[in-house]
C-alpha cells in the first residue's frame, strides 16, 4: 500500500501508471488482497513490460512454492526416519535372530547335581544366540543375577551377569552371552543371584 502510494507520488517516468514492483510481486504471489489486485488486471493485460514482469514474478513465486513443498517433504521424511530410528532404538534388543527368549516360569528347578531328573524337556537355545531373555520364575527378585552355561560336571563354560526387572508382572532377566562359542549339545543353564547357589535348568544348545 505504502509502496504503491509512493509510486504514485514519484512515478517512474518511463512507466507512468504502472504498478510498482512490490505491487506486482504481491499480485504474482497472491499476497495482495484481491480487491487491491483486481484494479491492475486490465493494466497488466494491456501493458507489455508489466505483463512480462508479472510472468517472471509468477514463475519465481511458483518456484518458491515448489521449493517449500520439497522442504516440507524432506522434513516429513526426516521425521519418519528419526521416529523409526528412535522406535528401533527403544526396542529391547537390536537383532531378533541373536535373541533367545526362555520361559523359566513353569520350570521346576533342580538345585542338586543332576538336573536331568525332571520330566521336562531341556530348554532350547539357538547356537546363534548372543542375548538371553529369561522369564524368571514367579516370585523371583529384581536385581543383579549371574547366568552360566555349565557342563555335566558343573564346570562353567560361559558366564555372564544381567539385571532382572519386572515388566508386565514378569521378572525378566536380560543378559549378553555368546552361545555360539560352545558346541551344540546338552548343557545346564545356571541362574543365580550373586553368591547364591545356581538354579539349574537342562538346556540344549542347537
Ligand atoms: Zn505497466
Amino acid at each position: 500500500m505504502l509502496a504503491r502510494g509512493l509510486s504514485r507520488e514519484f512515478p517512474n517516468p518511463e512507466r507512468v501508471g504502472c504498478p510498482d514492483s512490490s505491487t506486482l510481486r504481491g499480485i504474482a504471489s497472491h499476497k495482495l488482497p484481491l480487491a487491491q489486485a483486481v484494479p491492475w488486471f486490465d493494466h497488466l493485460s494491456a501493458c507489455s513490460p508489466c505483463f512480462q514482469d508479472f510472468t517472471k514474478l509468477r514463475r519465481e513465486a511458483a518456484g518458491q512454492q515448489r521449493r517449500t513443498q520439497v522442504w516440507l517433504a524432506a522434513a516429513a521424511i526426516l521425521l519418519f526416519a528419526v521416529g523409526g530410528w528412535l522406535w528401533v532404538r527403544s526396542r529391547p534388543l537390536p537383532h531378533t535372530a541373536d535373541i533367545a527368549v526362555l520361559d523359566l516360569r513353569d520350570r521346576s528347578v533342580s538345585r542338586g547335581q543332576n538336573p536331568y531328573d525332571t520330566r521336562q524337556p531341556p530348554l532350547e537355545i539357538p547356537g546363534t544366540a548372543k542375548h538371553l531373555v529369561l522369564d524368571l520364575p514367579i516370585g523371583s527378585k529384581e536385581g543383579s543375577y549371574d547366568v552360566a552355561l555349565l557342563n555335566e560336571t558343573g564346570g562353567e563354560l560361559l558366564r555372564a551377569t544381567g539385571m532382572a526387572k519386572v515388566e508386565d508382572h514378569v521378572v525378566i532377566l536380560r543378559t549378553d552371552i555368546d552361545i555360539g562359542s560352545v558346541r551344540p549339545g546338552l548343557y545346564v543353564l545356571g541362574v543365580s543371584q550373586p553368591g547364591l547357589e545356581w538354579s539349574r535348568y537342562p538346556a540344549r544348545v542347537l
